[in-house]
């Protein structure tokens, strides 16, 4: 998963920014960050580690100019080296820059072809180079005489082949040297990506797009919608916007943005991700009061700080005092999204303190937003018996995750979720509650959709049903990924 952000003023330099939108997409990635702007040359700085510890006033000053596009990255595909922070950038043709949020199904296959058939040099193993390559390639290249097509009709046969050819997730934002910035979402639009504007004194026009309407607020941008599925974008450099839909699929964003990753002040596909959480507890108190009639907690903690939003609204329906039973430490980064199991396991101690005036001697409820591998929610519930639960309950705000996700979730392979071979009562046995239950899969579509102006044909939820909306992953395509992404885990350790 990543944060992606691109600006494009006429007005003032963007570094700035930039660094402050990265700072605003943060919780979307801690391994790796970097930003590119250009004037007369591109100027970039990448590095591993958080956004405040990468960039510093020296680095900063030397990004100059009024384009510029930023990344922050936790890697589904590749190391964790620097050479893999994006953006990425080509020469040839213009001088092209790139960062996205996404990963590519056919992404060796692609390798492949990018290879042999276009003679250009992969040389990382993040999927963004693969697109670049075969943008920019197709931009060298056009399928008809370029005398009669303009420059942005140039960038829509780019795309299109782009389209044509990566299947998977991508929201991608590039920029073109002396030319401005072209935007562009797979056309199931799979990850986010919303745009805002801002007005300048000279009427002209100041343009962001970002994974999640974050920094907004505090830029003095305004929401002006996403960026469709199969749309792509053009902004020149003097603030004109040229925008078409390319190809009409499935509209189906990640569900999963709404249970966890997105920030809960963003709004995504004309969704409020916080309202959705909300409707997430409504929901799941409604069935465990259909389910367990006569067993009523006698404290509600979530398991923070994602669930506290859901959280909230079942304590509430079920008539339950809300308790922040749990303390969490503000300076340690998120479990799910740090690279590897040991540390994830250890972290869980180090970030949650139990309130045990808040837990001796009640039968506690304990609600997250997801249980993915499996560990947090073990440790968890290990540690609220050692404060002296009488009664350990779990809800999770999200059905069992039982599939990897090929479209940019760090969810690798089925040997690592919990859910993937084991029933719920097993999972019980394994976390050591006295009662788990899950959310139903309807009940979430139903929360996150219930309200909005949105489109959403059908939220992707791959992870949940196994149904790929790409059609290219069956059972062997499935086994090939996973041997792949196991090798690349045993590469790190
Ligand atoms: Fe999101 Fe799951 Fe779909 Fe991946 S498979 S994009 S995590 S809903």
């Amino acid at each position: 998963m990543c944060g992606v952000v691109g600006i494009i003023s006429t007005q003032k330099p963007v570094a700035g920014e930039l660094y402050e939108s990265l700072i605003h997409l943060q919780h979307r990635g801690q391994d790796a960050a970097g930003m590119m702007t250009y004037n007369k040359r591109f100027h970039e700085k990448k590095g591993t580690g958080y956004i405040r510890d990468i960039f510093d006033e020296q680095n900063m000053a030397r990004l100059q100019g009024k384009v510029g596009i930023g990344h922050t990255r936790y890697p589904t595909v590749g190391g964790f080296s620097v050479e893999e922070a994006q953006p990425v950038m080509t020469h040839v043709p213009h001088g092209i820059a790139m960062a996205h949020n996404g990963n590519l199904v056919n992404y060796n296959d692609l390798v492949n072809e990018v290879n042999e058939q276009d003679h250009r040099l992969i040389n990382s193993s993040v999927d963004i180079e693969v697109i670049l390559h075969i943008f920019a390639h197709a931009l060298d290249h056009p399928k008809t005489d370029i005398k009669n097509l303009s420059f942005f009709d140039q960038i829509c046969q780019a795309v299109d082949t782009v389209f044509h050819r990566a299947s998977g997730a991508y929201s991608v934002i590039g920029t073109i040297m002396n030319k401005g910035m072209v935007v562009f979402r797979d056309p199931h639009g799979i990850r986010p990506l919303v745009k805002g504007v801002r007005q300048n004194n000279d009427g002209t026009t100041d343009h962001i797009f970002a994974s999640e309407t974050t920094m907004f607020y505090a830029l003095g941008f305004e929401l002006d919608g996403n960026v469709a599925p199969g749309e792509v974008i053009y902004i020149e450099e003097n603030g004109t916007v040229h925008s078409r839909t390319l190809k009409n699929e499935q509209f189906t964003p990640c569900i999963f943005e709404y249970v966890y990753f997105a920030r809960p002040d963003s709004i995504q596909n004309e969704i409020s991700v916080y309202r959705s959480r909300l409707r997430m507890g409504q929901n799941l108190a409604k069935r465990w009061k259909e389910q367990y009639p006569d067993i009523t907690p006698d404290i509600v903690i979530p398991a923070p700080s994602t669930a506290n939003t859901a959280a909230l609204s079942f304590a509430n329906e079920l008539g339950v005092r809300f308790s922040e039973g749990l303390y969490k430490n503000p300076f340690i980064g998120r479990t799910f999204i740090m690279p590897g199991q040991e540390i994830r396991k250890k972290s869980v101690r180090y970030k949650l303190v139990p309130q045990e005036f808040e837990i001796r001697d009640k039968k506690v409820l304990i609600v997250d937003d997801s249980i993915v591998r499996g560990n947090t929610s073990k440790e968890i519930v290990r540690m609220v018996r050692e404060f002296g639960a009488t009664k350990v309950f779990f809800v999770s705000a999200c059905p069992p995750v039982k599939f990897p996700c090929f479209y940019g979730v760090d969810m690798p392979t089925r040997g690592e979720l919990v859910a993937a071979h084991r029933s719920v009562s097993e999972i019980e046995e394994y976390m050591g509650v006295d009662i788990l239950m899950y959310q139903k899969i309807d009940d979430l579509v139903e929360a996150v959709t219930r309200k909005g102006e949105h489109n959403i044909d059908r939220p992707c939820m791959a992870c949940l049903n196994g149904q790929y909306i790409t059609g290219d992953v069956d059972e062997h395509t499935m086994e090939r990924m996973e041997r792949q992404r196991n090798h690349e885990r045993s590469k790190q350790k």
